[in-house]
């Protein structure tokens, strides 16, 4: 009968109709836990980090110093500067294994091939701080503002392709700026770092034992050393031992994350 054919089909196009809304119910459902349940990405964790720090960077001296007293003083920033140059994901690693960050100043010339752009994405998503130290290394005085530009922002534009997060730390090249260095690094919302002190690039102390033995007893060693060290061989054999060092001397390593960046902190 017609009336019967015609009810039939109305039952099944409606549990059909069910069975599709069902269908797409679920898959929304689905598509929802996974978005949930997904880790927050590097850049997500980074800015909550800095949504609450407790240590800021001295402008002055370049050490790093509490915000209050709820945090120790008793710190140390440890930085690697002309990376990546073949050691600094051995150094990344080493870092890792105990548990501390650092920071990590790359160059430009070393981020041309999609090799040395995924070591730092890798150690950027390690958690480590990717910081600016100038496209192809130049003494910054020597250049007019155009070509210090040059050599600063671009590099800002590449790091943040890599990571999704700009540089607020910049180191000038053989700690050599003038006052347009300033303004440009300024109007980059970076804060201009200097050091404490270093000897890894020194013929004297390029071993491991030697780096190691004068990176933990020299006078120069104190609460909120800002410690310079390089992509080097004799460095990724030794930082182990000097992190260890530093950890037995009471130091703890300061996570450059827990440092207030320059537009927030009005620091200059
Ligand atoms: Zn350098």
């Amino acid at each position: 009968m017609p009336y019967k054919q015609l009810l039939t089909f109305i039952i099944i196009s409606l549990t059909l109709m069910g069975c599709s809304f069902n269908k797409e119910t679920n898959k929304i459902t689905n598509e929802q836990i996974i978005e949930t349940t997904q880790s927050p990405s590097q850049t997500a964790i980074n800015k909550e980090k800095l949504s609450q720090t407790t240590y800021r960077f001295d402008p002055q001296t370049s050490l790093i110093v509490p915000k209050d007293n709820s945090v120790s003083e008793k710190v140390v920033l440890l930085t690697f500067d002309d990376t990546p140059d073949g050691h600094a994901m051995e150094i990344a690693k080493a870092l890792k294994e105990r548990n501390v960050s650092a920071m990590f100043l790359v160059n430009g010339h070393f981020l041309e091939t999609e090799e040395q752009k995924q070591i730092i994405k890798d150690i950027y998503n390690m958690g480590f701080m990717i910081g600016n130290h100038t496209y192809h290394h130049p003494y910054l005085n020597q250049l007019n503002k155009e070509q210090q530009r040059e050599e600063i922002v671009p590099l800002n534009d590449i790091v943040e392709d890599i990571t999704g997060e700009r540089p607020t730390f910049f180191r000038p090249p053989f700690g050599v700026y003038d006052e347009i260095t300033n303004e440009i690094v300024h109007q980059e919302g970076m804060h201009l770092m200097m050091w404490s002190f270093g000897y890894d690039w020194q013929a004297d102390y390029q071993s491991p034992e030697k780096l190691t033995e004068i990176t933990l007893n020299t006078p120069y060693l104190g609460n909120g050393s800002n410690i310079l060290m390089h992509d080097r061989s004799w460095t990724a054999e030794a930082i182990g031992a000097i992190v260890d060092g530093l950890k037995e001397k009471g130091f703890q390593i300061v996570d450059p994350y827990s440092i207030e960046p320059y537009q927030n902190g009005g620091s200059q």
